[in-house]
């Protein structure tokens, strides 16, 4: 049963069921249209409460029905709320806890809001790249103000209701109470049971003192903060019809601009990463119910960049962790690092000082083994090398108590090999961290061939705890990300060789909405790492071609922002990236050597090869069975890689572009002699879905 139904005195109290928000989908519509119809034919009732079951008023839409023609298939939102708004005896919302989007809508439709202190209120449609579809542009602006209204909509940011009641001349809420709000409720319909006529808010004026000055302030401030983002600008556009419209005409000019931002490729690709957050959590071959390993203590093994923020988001948990090293001095960096990064969130107002304490207060550190024996959780982040590993992992499996979770934080390295230094490799896996450990949403959970259900579905739930985003990968060279962009910093080298400058690459990567371009991003994480990496490579793979220009930079020791010169050049104690006359010399002699001309190439040119190799790539990943899912990457892309959010990810980009033309478009890239043609050789995945018409995203 999605509602309730049942008379308590003279009123009757309807109740959205629908777990666990009580999502306004299609059956709870139905629903409510029955419930109003019943309390209307009954003469008992004189009144009528609408409030929520469990944890919500309600969360608004119904996500199952996200994308699907049922979202709008009659009674649709918009019909319902109007039903409410008409129904002939008085309608209090019993509103609390959780009062979002079309929740907010229905309640607004009501004679009456009776509202719980302390409940979640927003209209957060904007951050799907839409506008609240089902009156609530114009009702809001009625209900709170002009001005309150437009924040609430434009950020989709929650506020508490309490504060929204404090709203000079509101009448969003006719009564906050601190206890049970059914019964306050209750009480309220018996008062206003005779009140009539209905007060509606549509009947209120929705005015502004100067409307015409403040809508094109606001038109600029909403303008400068949402480039590339179509949809706040559409919001306001939508509560300025409230002001300057009759009430039907601002209806229709929100529903307008509800289905002109549906189709926009923005509210798409919101949507889209949306959705993908919450099926990167699924895991197809876990048997529902699998069991957890309890997660009380953690230790980790290695203090330098990595180990220090990867112990920050267990201490920001709650949980105790143990810090160990080899040597004192990087234990005390380490230790002192963590310190440090808590004093500067403490300066700048991010964290007080008990909680400071609190959490430091749970960290240890350690230069003995011996003193991981109490850990759930022990995470290795020592140096990248599968010797050091050996070792370390061989002490870990001596030191370590029976059922503990083994992690290691390898950027590269086979977790296979890894779990096979220990005698217990059905408690190995990856938890592959990025920089910096203690920011960074993205967590790769690599699944390693012996990794147990258990170990695996603790860790995804571990991951949510301490609030990354998890996705599963499977075990190969870079798991998702680093195996992509390993083909994305290549394209960026050949197109250094074949006349580009970095600058022009970035210029390019960052139009395009790349936070940053590859070469400023090589300068942060430090050209000497992928160096390394690229000698590592040249062992094992000699065959696959790059430019050597990357090499040539890191021989005159110019390893990036570390050094005051990478690609760039830097002054000292800044960040800002300087054109340096040294690299463009270096370029220049770079080609010569090679006897290569360089040509103009167009910025369209830079970006179609930088993100169409992470798509092939990534179709590579798919079919090998190492991502589980497209929408997997796009994950890893848009909270690991700085990959514009309103594009959805590489692969929901593939999609918009249209698979047949991204297929064109690789065959012709095959054809330039001077990149790999071999690489472009699209990714069998990728000729499969053109041939059936399909799509990565279904
Ligand atoms: P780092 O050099 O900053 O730190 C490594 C630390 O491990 C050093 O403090 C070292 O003293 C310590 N160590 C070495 N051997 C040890 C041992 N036997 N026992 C205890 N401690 C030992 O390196 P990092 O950048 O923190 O990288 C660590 C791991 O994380 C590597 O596997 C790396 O590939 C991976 N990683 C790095 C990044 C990054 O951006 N730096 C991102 C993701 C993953």
């Amino acid at each position: 049963m999605s509602t309730l139904y049942e008379v308590r005195g003279s009123s009757a109290v309807i109740t959205l069921n629908n777990p666990p928000v009580n999502g306004l989908g299609l059956a709870t519509r139905q629903a409510i249209v029955a419930a109003i119809e019943r309390a209307e034919a009954d003469p008992v009732v004189t009144a009528v409460v609408m409030t929520g079951a469990g944890a919500a008023f309600s969360g608004g839409a119904d996500i199952k029905e996200f994308g699907s023609p049922k979202a709008m298939s009659e009674p649709n939102l918009p019909s319902v709320v109007a039903l409410v708004e008409a129904c002939s005896k008085p309608v209090v919302a019993a509103v609390h806890s959780v009062c979002m989007g079309g929740g907010l809508e229905l309640a607004l439709s009501c004679h009456y809001r009776v509202v719980a202190a302390g409940t979640k209120v927003a209209l957060p449609e904007v951050k799907l790249g839409l506008l609240p579809g089902a009156g609530g542009t114009q009702r809001l602006p009625r209900a709170l103000g002009v001005e309150a209204a437009l924040n609430l909509i434009v950020s989709g940011e929650i506020v508490a209701a309490e504060l929204l009641a404090q709203v000079p001349g509101q009448k969003l809420f006719d009564r906050v109470v601190a206890g049970e709000v059914l019964e306050a409720a209750l009480a309220f319909a018996a008062e206003v049971a005779a009140q009539r006529p209905l007060p509606r808010v549509r009947d209120l004026p929705a005015t502004h003192a100067n409307p015409e000055a403040f809508f094109q302030f606001a038109r600029n401030m909403v303008a400068a903060q949402s480039r590339n983002f179509p949809a706040p600008l559409r919001c306001l556009e939508a509560v300025a019809a409230a002001v300057n419209l009759p009430f039907e005409q601002g209806l229709r000019a929100e529903r307008e601009g509800f289905a002109a931002l549906m189709i926009t490729p923005e509210s798409k690709a919101l949507r889209h990463a949306f959705v993908a957050e919450r099926a990167a959590s699924k895991i197809a071959d876990l048997p529902p119910g699998t069991p957890l390993r309890e997660i009380r203590q953690v230790a980790v093994i290695g203090a330098g960049t990595m180990g220090s923020g990867i112990a920050m988001n267990f201490l920001n948990a709650g949980l105790p962790v143990v810090l160990v090293e080899s040597q004192a001095e990087a234990l005390e960096r380490g230790l002192a690092r963590i310190r440090g990064a808590y004093e500067a969130q403490l300066s700048k107002g991010k964290l007080k000082q008990d909680k400071l304490d609190a959490r430091l207060a749970l960290l240890r550190g350690s230069l003995s083994y011996a003193d991981i024996a109490e850990a759930d959780l022990v995470i290795e982040a020592v140096f990248e090398d599968l010797d050091v590993k050996r070792q370390v992992f061989e002490q870990i499996d001596a030191a370590a108590k029976p059922g503990a979770i083994l992690a290691s934080n390898t950027s590269t390295l086979d977790i296979n090999t890894i779990a096979g230094f220990t005698r217990r490799p059905q408690d190995v896996l990856g938890l592959h961290f990025f920089s910096p450990a203690q920011v960074m949403k993205l967590l790769e959970v690599v699944r390693g061939a012996a990794t147990g259900h258990d170990v695996l579905a603790t860790a995804m739930a571990l991951a949510k705890k301490i609030r990354k985003t998890a996705v599963v990968a499977g075990v190969c060279d870079g798991f998702i990300g680093n195996r992509m962009i390993e083909q994305y910093a290549r394209q960026a080298g050949f197109l250094l060789d074949e006349g580009c400058s970095p600058e022009q690459v970035d210029r390019a990567a960052e139009a395009f909405g790349f936070a940053m371009g590859p070469f400023r991003m090589n300068d942060l994480a430090g050209n000497d790492i992928s160096w390394a990496i690229r000698k590592r490579r040249a062992i094992e793979r000699p065959e696959q071609r790059y430019s050597q220009s990357a090499d040539r930079l890191c021989e005159r020791g110019r390893f990036g922002q570390k050094t005051q010169a990478g690609w760039y050049d830097y002054r000292p104690g800044r960040r800002e990236a300087l054109p340096s006359p040294e690299v463009a010399a270096l370029l220049a002699e770079h080609r010569a050597a090679l006897g290569l001309q360089p040509r103009q190439i167009r910025d369209e040119e830079i970006v179609e090869r930088l993100v169409l190799a992470l798509v092939n790539e990534g179709a590579r990943l798919l079919e090998e069975g190492i991502a589980q899912r497209a929408s997997d990457i796009d994950m890893v892309y848009l909270s690991g890689y700085g990959f514009p959010l309103w594009r959805g990810g590489p692969m929901c980009y593939a999609d918009s572009l249209g698979l047949f033309n991204v297929l064109q478009a690789m065959k012709r890239l095959a054809r330039n002699p001077m990149d790999d043609a071999a690489f472009w050789e699209p990714a069998p995945l990728l000729q499969r879905l053109v041939a059936q018409g399909k799509s990565f995203n279904g």
